[in-house]
Parts: structure tokens; C-alpha cells; sequence
């Protein structure tokens, strides 16, 4: 049985292929590649020479099951994308769970990600994130999709490509308010690499004046989180003394209006019985 090894590859900087990347990729029998054109000046780069099949999103139905038969045959696969992490909003993760189901061995080598990139340096919060990848370009899905992250608590990590990134500005600003701090990361690990950190609002207005160019990774900050609001003693106590007017016990009106107003049974008995000259 061989195995499958997913080999991350630089995402600009061509110094960021592991030694042990390098490895993998020289003593595997064969490379899927999502396009062997850039994947040869890679190979070309570290003096390697390999077999090669495409592996990309169009032809995985079928190139998928041709791979995992070499596999099981006993042949090694090294598993690469264009730039970064593979089966990271990229082929991968299909092949991954074929070669699961498959009782195939998969080792996935540490290495270049833009995600992690973006987020250790993007200066928001990173105990706690969320990866959304790219949102949907249909107007209904990706409307829904911001709906539902408006009021998420995590970070939020989205990749765009820059002929969108306008859009996506403008979007997230009116979904998520022009006030969310956000770190736009350009160009990771390249030349021109850049982290512009300011609010959703001045980012689309900073992108609608300058033309997006480049590789984007937007990180912005979750939703505040939601204030607790305090229990409203003084309703929950007038409620307690209609409830006494209509015969019930204190004890019993008590417990009554503390359910309803979200406040401790007891605190609201003891509040009741301070103001209550005819307890019971
Ligand atoms: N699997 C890759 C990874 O591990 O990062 C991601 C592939 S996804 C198809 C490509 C997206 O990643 C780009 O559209 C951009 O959002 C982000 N990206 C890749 N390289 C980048 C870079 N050098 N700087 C900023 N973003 C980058």
C-alpha cells in the first residue's frame, strides 16, 4: 500500500519550500499537480524531475479513483496546488476522504497557508476563528451567508480573488457594519506584501479609489459580544404586587415573575418581602 502526501507549496516566496517538502516531493513515485505548468518550474527550481498527473477540480471525478488504484498498488503520491496548502480552498480534500474511506495512509507535511499567514499577522483576535474560504458569488447564497456571520463572535478569515474584492468590501461593510476592524493582507510573502488594518468602511472606500491588484486575504473582527442586558428588577417587582392583588401567596407570585423576568427566585422574594407588609 503507498501513500498519499499532501506537500504545501510557497504562496510567493520560493525560499518557503520545506526541506522536508523537497523531500517528499523527490522520493514520492508521482506528483498530482493542479496544473503541471506551474508545478514544473517549482520542480525545476529544487532540480527534480518527476512523473506528473493533473489533479484540479474539473477532472477529480476521474482522475480521483485513478490515483487511489496507483495507491493501493503500492506507488507513493506527493499532492501539490498551484501556491499554499493542498485541500485548503483547493483540490484535495475529495481525494483526502477517498483515500480515508479507502484505508489509504495520507500524511499532510506543515508548510505555507495563507490563511495561517493572514491571521497570525493580521493583529485581531486569533484564539478563536472562523474559515469561510471565498463567499458565494450568487447574489441569494452569499447574501444568506453574510447573514448568518454578522453576528458570529470569531475572527473571520475569507480569501478573494481581486476582481471581486470591491464587491466583497462593500458587502461585508453593510452586512457586518463600516465600523468592524478589518486586516486587509495583499500579496503574502511577496514582494509588495502588504497589512492594511483599519475599519470595513475605509477599506471599501480605499479599494473603490485604488484599484484592488494582487492575492487577498481579508481577517476582521468578530461581533461584539452581545451585552448582557440586566434583569429589569423594578417591572419584575410591580409584576410581583399585581400578581399579590390577584390572592396569590408572595412565595408563589414571586417565583412566578422571577421566571418571567429572568431573575433568581430568591433575589426577587427578598426584594418582594422588603416592600411587602403583608407577607406571608
Ligand atoms: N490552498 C491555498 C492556501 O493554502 O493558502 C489557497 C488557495 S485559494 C485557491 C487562493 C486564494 O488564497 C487567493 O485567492 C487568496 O485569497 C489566497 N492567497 C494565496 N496566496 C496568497 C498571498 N500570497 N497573499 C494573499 N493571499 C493569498
Amino acid at each position: 500500500m503507498g501513500k498519499l502526501y499532501l506537500v504545501p507549496t510557497p504562496i510567493g516566496n520560493l525560499g518557503d519550500i520545506s526541506p522536508r517538502a523537497a523531500e517528499t516531493l523527490a522520493s514520492a513515485d508521482f506528483i498530482a499537480a493542479e496544473d503541471t505548468r506551474v508545478t514544473v518550474k517549482l520542480l525545476n527550481h529544487l532540480g527534480l524531475k518527476k512523473p506528473m498527473v493533473i489533479y484540479h477540480r474539473h477532472n477529480c471525478d476521474a482522475a480521483g479513483p485513478a490515483i487511489l488504484d496507483r495507491l493501493l498498488a503500492g506507488e507513493d503520491c506527493a499532492l501539490v496546488t498551484d501556491a499554499g496548502t493542498p485541500a485548503i480552498s483547493d483540490p484535495g480534500e475529495d481525494l483526502v476522504a477517498l483515500c480515508a474511506r479507502n484505508g489509504v495512509p495520507v500524511e499532510s507535511i506543515p508548510g505555507p497557508c495563507a490563511l495561517t499567514v493572514a491571521l497570525s499577522a493580521s493583529g485581531l483576535p486569533t484564539a478563536r476563528f472562523v474559515f469561510e474560504g471565498f463567499l458565494p458569488t450568487n447574489k441569494k447564497n452569499r447574501r444568506a451567508r453574510l447573514e448568518a456571520l454578522a453576528g458570529e463572535e470569531r475572527t473571520l478569515v475569507l480569501y478573494e480573488a481581486p476582481h471581486r474584492l470591491r464587491d466583497t468590501l462593500a458587502d461585508l461593510a453593510d452586512a457586518l457594519g463600516g465600523d468592524r476592524p478589518v486586516s486587509v493582507c495583499r500579496e503574502l510573502t511577496k514582494l509588495h506584501e502588504e497589512i492594511w488594518r483599519g475599519a470595513l468602511g475605509e477599506a471599501k472606500a480605499r479599494w473603490a479609489a485604488q484599484e484592488p491588484r494582487g492575492e487577498f486575504v481579508l481577517v476582521i473582527a468578530g461581533a461584539p459580544r452581545g451585552e448582557e442586558v440586566p434583569p429589569d428588577e423594578a417591572a419584575a417587582l410591580q409584576s410581583v404586587e399585581e400578581l399579590r392583588a390577584q390572592g396569590l401567596p408572595l412565595k408563589e407570585a414571586a417565583a412566578r415573575a422571577a421566571a418571567c423576568f429572568g431573575i433568581k427566585k430568591r433575589r426577587l422574594y427578598e426584594l418582594a418581602l422588603g416592600k411587602d407588609e403583608t407577607a406571608d
